[in-house]
């Protein structure tokens, strides 16, 4: 069953997977920078928190990298030979749909075998507590999903490495789809297993690595849209030089211009400076919120700069976010102290 498009099957692979992390990802973590804090920033945060109804939080790689997952668009971003944004285009599947998949199947992988962390999970419990709480993610991995966060309050910019839709612009077909490998002809080759492989990897051989010989994959090894018939199926991201998805921008827009007031606008583990951080926090403050930026970099401030009673919090996000959150969702499993 190369294609599992039934529900319950998704389903089934679904809870099996939040089971999994629920029991093991809470008590891996070290909460090494949590002593880095300040707590004066903390105790105002809070205070503001607890008298807000209306949060919007845009959410980067960087929510993710305390997972564990590598993310390709920092500093060199390759995957074997291959400049990583170069794959990551409409042009470069048509020119060779194989190559792109291997890309994708191997983030797929990477992306399956990694958990949620606690940051995922206090941002999913948010939004459990409270409905005026809105979700913008550049995502793709899954993770949040996965925490157990509310579909409909959370917006994929970028798509999803668990869609799969048709490469065909005239076919709308769209799938969830979990499978690992994606298809036959993408499983890793058997091959000596790397000894230095973390756990991420597994047992298969890293095919990120370039040394590692991997056979081209021909378009007609590729799964055929069920549905059209006329093409072959696509990873269902957005990709450079694509336009980003109408309804999750109209979502989006429709949430701040209906809010009578935001209270707080979170950037979490993604440049406030540029697009989309940039172009949501200005729509934001006109609505009276106060921005708190969590990130790794101490120097990310905002574009138009600081403004009096806004928060800047470096380091870890999956230490951070949920003792920002916690006046609200409380302690989370396993992290009482
Ligand atoms: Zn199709």
């Amino acid at each position: 069953m190369r294609l599992r498009r039934y529900h319950d099957h998704v389903k089934l692979i679904y809870k099996t997977l939040v089971a999994r992390n629920t029991k093991t990802q809470l008590h891996t973590r070290t909460m090494t920078s949590a002593a880095t804090i300040n707590e004066q920033d903390v105790a105002s945060f809070h205070k503001h928190l607890r008298g807000s109804t209306h949060i919007l939080a845009l959410l980067g790689a960087g929510l993710s990298a305390p997972s564990g997952l590598p993310t390709f668009r920092g500093a060199g971003g390759l995957w074997r030979t291959h400049d990583a944004v170069s794959l990551a285009s409409p042009e470069a599947f048509e020119a060779d749909p194989g190559l792109v998949w291997q890309f994708y199947n191997y983030r797929r992988h990477m992306a399956l075998n990694v958990n949620p962390n606690p940051a995922h999970y206090a941002l999913a419990e948010l939004a459990k507590r409270m409905p005026g709480f809105a979700t913008l993610s550049q995502n793709v991995d899954g993770l949040s999903p996965r925490a157990g966060h509310p579909p409909e309050q959370l917006h994929l910019l970028h798509g999803s490495l668990f869609q799969i839709k048709c490469a065909s612009e005239r076919c709308d077909y769209v799938e969830t789809n979990f499978d690992d490998p994606f298809c036959e002809a993408l499983r890793p080759p058997e091959g000596i297993i790397d000894p230095t492989a973390n756990s991420v990897r597994g047992t298969a051989p890293d095919i990120s690595d370039a040394s590692v010989s991997l056979p081209s994959v021909p378009r007609s090894a590729l799964p055929s849209c069920p549905s059209c018939k006329s093409d072959v199926l696509r990873p269902g991201v957005v990709w450079f030089g694509e336009p980003l998805p109408e309804d999750v921008l109209g979502a989006v827009d429709d949430y701040i211009n209906s809010a009578e007031k935001i209270d707080l606008i979170m950037v979490i583990g993604t440049s406030s400076k540029v697009q989309p951080a940039a172009g949501y926090v200005g729509p934001a403050r006109r609505k009276g919120a106060r921005v708190c930026v969590i990130n790794m970099d101490p120097n990310d401030g905002p574009s138009g700069g600081w403004r009096k009673g806004d928060w800047m919090f470096t380091g870890d996000a999956a230490v951070l976010v949920p003792k920002l959150l916690e006046p609200v969702i409380g302690s989370l499993p396993g992290q009482e102290d």
